[in-house]
């Protein structure tokens, strides 16, 4: 028995193999246990309760390669004690099916199977709800633990003018989550979405039903396994190394502003007769000027009203009820507070 084997839980999740051992010790005394397919807690040896308990998902969508890849390089350092974490830790492949097959998802989009959605016999539905009653056990076992934090890590089907993007939940009555915000300032992401109404994707989950500051990263463009060279995901690295190992954001890392876009309404497929007015290969970030018809549906119409807006993930091949595009406008630029170069203090 060798700490390297969960170590290795992108490969062996990859090669479809159940470890031998669902319990392992490194040389420093940082535990890992397997949990399930794609599943993997780590707890330290001495946790120190003011770090938060950390979830890092990837490959929710089976084809998006490059944060599987970044966590797989996380949990290898964990592994070989190289990183020694200060908080507990689960790691989360999404979409294990699809990981093996490379593609987004086998039979519906996991990503729109959380809080609740998950009624059915497929496989995604099964998926969901496995996920969601692990997370919630992993914050409930660390409940000293009185930070909770989500990070889903994506990469986007289309290309976008905008390369990488955040979504971070909230509601109407708490509009923006500045603790997120912090942290997105440590990483090259260059502009933020704030939702206003919960929906039914992970991080949605992890924010509504959990308490978690949660988000969505969309990092680039999917490509497969070893072809992403092009996708610099080593700022975010370098800030989620900070967080495991010391529980807050590196002091000396640069803050950068944000450009955050508030939600103008969702485009929903209602019927078979929705036509989005959207070339399919059309990047997101794309901007309209007031009256643009985006999409129809029978009498519905789509169309932007505020004087400037973007539109991101347009998709007509969605199920129906589900969302076919998201129209934003912009709001004021996040600045981080933190101009001392201190960690912030919640
Ligand atoms: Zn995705």
């Amino acid at each position: 028995m060798t700490v390297q084997e969960l170590g290795a839980l992108l490969d062996l999740t990859r090669a479809n193999k159940r470890p031998r051992a669902h319990h392992e010790r490194t040389a420093r005394g940082t535990v890992l246990d397997w949990l399930d397919d794609g599943l993997l807690r780590v707890t330290p040896a001495t946790a120190e309760p003011a770090a938060p308990a950390l979830v890092l998902s990837a490959g929710i969508h089976g084809n998006e390669t490059a944060p599987m890849e970044l966590l797989d390089r996380l949990l290898r350092a964990i592994a070989e004690d190289k990183l020694i974490p200060a908080g507990p830790l689960l790691i989360v492949l999404g979409n294990p099916e699809a990981i093996r097959h490379g593609t987004r998802y086998v039979e519906v989009d996991l990503n729109r199977q959380f809080n609740a959605a998950h009624q059915g016999p497929l496989a995604e539905h099964q998926r969901a709800k496995v996920i969601e009653q692990t997370v919630e056990a992993f914050y409930r076992d660390h409940e000293q633990h009185r930070r909770r934090y989500h990070i889903d890590m994506h990469t986007a089907i289309r290309a976008s003018h905008l390369i990488k993007f955040a979504l971070v939940p909230g509601t109407p009555e708490h509009p923006r989550d500045t603790e997120m915000l912090e942290l997105l300032a440590c990483t090259d992401i260059e502009a933020v979405v704030e939702q206003s109404r919960l929906g039914i994707t992970f991080s949605n989950f992890t924010y509504g039903q959990l308490n978690a500051h949660a988000v969505t990263l969309e990092l680039g463009k999917a490509r497969p396994f070893g072809q992403n060279q092009d996708v610099d995901v080593s700022a975010l690295e370098h800030t989620l190394t900070a967080l495991i190992a010391t529980g807050w954001l590196d002091t000396a890392a640069p803050r950068r502003p944000l450009r955050c876009f508030g939600v103008s309404f969702e485009i929903l497929k209602q019927s078979e007769a929705f036509v989005l007015h959207v070339n399919d290969d059309q990047p997101n970030f794309v901007e309209y000027a007031k009256g643009a018809c985006l999409a129809e549906d029978g009498d519905t119409r789509w169309i932007t009203g505020s004087k400037r807006n973007w539109l991101i993930f347009p998709n007509p091949n969605v199920a129906l009820g589900l969302r076919a595009g998201i129209v934003l406008h912009e709001r004021p630029t996040f600045t981080s507070s933190d101009t001392s170069g201190r960690s912030y203090i919640t």
